[in-house]
């Protein structure tokens, strides 16, 4: 069979080449052609009912032992012989549509996934998560459905997001700034007196009423943060 692949990237190339190259693949387009009662040059009564062509595609695809991402690659030399960059990917985002968050139908609630293949390299998987960050808020048109790259900075002066927790429960129990700071002070392993603050030495837990009131609004404002609908 000729079949003319017209694909830019090497290795997309070569993952399509040896399976449209193969007898069998030629084999099975016959079959479908025939089941399906397409010759080619196409005419528009050609065109198979949608879910008979979803069905024998698929009756292909298994008798071939091929992944779900050489779907479009049997459509397409079915009805081209002729296969380019959009007939192939060895990764795909694809998503349910799961309704909508409100009652007024406006924000969308989708499930995206992405479908990898054997074929599938590190980059092909990266494209898929950026054209899904890329999407969101973009195509959704919602500004409050957006994607949220969450960077939380270990840095080893502060204290950490667990302490943060922490104290925003104790705050919820109405425990005080200062009788958390108390607490803090009566847990800190340095049991000698010492100063505290910028001059605290290495290894106090010690923290001031202020660095505990930012760290309980730095949590505050991160769970808001988390909200990406
Ligand atoms: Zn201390």
């Amino acid at each position: 069979m000729d079949i003319e692949i017209n694909i830019e990237d090497d290795r997309h190339f070569i993952d399509v080449a040896s399976i449209v190259d193969r007898e069998d693949f030629g084999k099975e387009i016959q079959r479908l052609r025939s089941v399906l009662r397409i010759k080619l040059p196409l005419t528009d009564t050609d065109f198979p009912k949608e879910d008979e062509l979803e069905r024998e595609i698929e009756v292909s695809r298994k008798n071939l032992f091929l992944s779900v991402t050489f779907k479009s690659i049997l459509e397409a030399v079915v009805f081209r012989n002729r296969i380019t960059d959009k007939d192939y990917s060895p990764v795909y985002l694809d998503k349910l549509q799961n309704g909508t968050f409100d009652k007024e139908g406006r924000t969308p609630d989708d499930t995206y996934f992405i479908v990898l293949s054997p074929e599938a390299r590190d980059e092909d998987v990266i494209k898929a998560l950026q054209q899904y960050r890329d999407q969101l808020g973009n195509v959704k048109g919602s500004k409050d459905y957006r994607y949220i790259h969450q960077v939380w900075e270990k840095n080893k002066q502060k204290p950490s997001i667990k302490k943060y927790r922490k104290w925003y429960m104790d705050r919820k129990k109405d425990i005080s700034f200062a009788d958390i700071a108390l607490s803090e002070t009566e847990h800190c392993l340095i049991k000698e007196t010492h100063p505290t603050g910028k001059n605290k030495p290495k290894g106090c837990t010690c923290y001031d009423e202020s660095t505990i009131r930012k760290g309980v609004e730095i949590y505050e404002s991160l769970i808001w943060k988390t909200r990406t609908f």
